[in-house]
């Protein structure tokens, strides 16, 4: 059975095909947690290697645990298939990759998450797939810096530390008559933004985040909205649609549509060519943990959302801080894309800028009690970290401008406690900060 609600609250308890165990009837669902799969026949092994038959054959390339979490996944964000990977670092990998090789290109927007930003300015360079980086404060920047060898378009759909949102459908709208499809990593805004709505061809989450919700278990997916053209301009898209090698010369994006009556061309070569080679895979085991979150995403997301705008708010009236980030302060034309991409609140993330600078920061992190000081954004908890001094404490004072970062900027990820326990650890915080210098 398979649920026609378009309701998120629906969807992450019964969106997909699981509703029991065919076994046992077992209503959670299990964690199969093994290698391989005995086939019925010669037959049947050969259909499923060649794709004229799905089914299971190695767990490197798909599990029945992870194939509960990859439909959850898809009908949460719209999309038709998704692919759950060993990390969301994975998931942003394996997306590039599965379309661009040594001589091509993509365009990312500047504003990323910081192991984003490594995998494609040293990483994906060394292995001569070049990035090259567009201010997404004006979406003209994406076309400016397009070429022939332009595969993709990406982007961070909630980057922090500024927190802008990312202009999904005037990036798009620029790359789809061009064939070039969006990406979007939509780690830090799962329902809260619906990328697919607003024309994004991709989605990628780093599902160790909310959607894991505990901070139990590193995860990651890929999500194919299945709504973009790849053979419209063959030629840009050539790992789709030129015979492939490994795969006894398929031509993916005509033949997936034959195969399957959808256009899944992108997520099953993701599958079968880029994890079957590269071996990304996820465990059952961490596919169980994140399922667990999962379940309860949207109602922890409806407090996250509710705690972090009164803790924006308190903050916003302290001496001690000159400036709270939060996107529900946004002005100008930052302003006017919150309210067109986020629906359901402002997210969890917040950021202040201390007025005292780097000592203010140490000293505020130094005196919470409740917020962990972790490196982690999106669990239950309340996080904290002072980005000057720790992630980007590698950075020159010039380049930590650039990204955002200020000397007395925290990053706080509001947790679910009761507000007024976190915003009284908050205090304590600023008070320290006061003190400070
Ligand atoms: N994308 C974003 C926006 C992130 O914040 C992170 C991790 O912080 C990642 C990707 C990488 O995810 P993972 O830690 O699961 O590899």
């Amino acid at each position: 059975m398979t649920t026609d609600s378009k309701h998120p609250e629906t969807l992450v308890l019964h969106g997909g095909t699981y509703r029991k165990d065919a076994t046992t009837n077992s209503v959670a669902v299990p964690i199969y947690q093994t290698t391989s799969y005995e086939f019925d026949s010669t037959e049947h092994a050969s259909n499923l290697f060649a794709l004229k038959e799905l089914g299971n054959i190695y767990t490197r390339i798909m599990n029945p645990t992870n194939a509960v979490l990859e439909e959850r996944l898809a009908a949460l964000d719209g999309g038709a298939a998704a692919l759950a990977l060993s990390s969301g670092s994975t998931a942003n990998t394996y997306a590039i990759q599965n379309l661009a090789k040594a001589g091509d290109n993509i365009v990312s927007s500047t504003d990323l998450y910081g192991g984003t930003w490594n995998l494609f300015n040293n990483t994906f360079r060394n292995l001569g797939i070049e990035v090259r980086f567009a201010d997404p404060s004006d979406p003209e920047n994406f076309r400016k810096l397009t070429d022939d060898k332009t595969r993709a378009y990406f982007g961070e759909t909630l980057p922090n530390p500024k927190l802008n949102l990312f202009p999904i459908e005037e990036v798009a709208n620029i790359g789809r008559p061009l064939g070039i499809p969006l990406i979007v990593d939509n780690t830090a805004g799962p329902i809260n933004i619906r990328p697919f709505d607003h024309g994004a061809a991709i989605i990628t989450h780093s599902l160790t985040k909310w959607i894991g919700g505990h901070g139990t278990s590193i995860g990651g997916a890929i999500v194919d909205g299945a709504n973009f053209d790849w053979t419209a301009v063959p030629e840009r898209q050539p790992l789709l649609n030129e015979p492939d090698g490994s795969y006894h010369g398929v031509e993916w994006a005509t033949a997936i549509p034959q195969m399957f009556g959808a256009q899944l061309a992108f997520i099953i070569r993701a599958r079968v060519v880029v994890l079957r080679d590269q071996g990304g895979a996820i465990s059952p085991t961490n596919s169980f943990n994140l399922i667990q979150g999962l379940e309860t995403l949207p109602l922890r997301l409806k407090q996250h959302n509710e705690n972090a705008i009164k803790v924006a708010e308190f903050l916003k009236d302290h001496k001690a801080v000159s400036k709270v980030i939060f996107p529900k302060f946004h002005e100008g034309e930052n302003k006017k894309r919150t309210e067109k991409y986020y629906k359901n609140g402002f997210g969890s993330l917040v950021g202040i800028e201390l007025s005292k600078g780097i000592e203010a920061g140490k000293a505020f992190i130094d005196a919470l009690e409740l917020h962990y000081h972790v490196a982690n954004i999106g669990d239950a908890r309340s996080l904290a970290i002072h980005p000057a001094s720790t992630t980007h404490s590698q950075l020159t004072a010039e380049e930590q401008l650039q990204t955002g970062v200020t000397p007395g900027y925290v990053r706080l990820s509001v947790g679910l406690e009761h507000p007024e326990d976190i915003i009284a650890d908050l205090k304590k915080g600023l008070d320290a900060a006061e003190k400070s210098g």
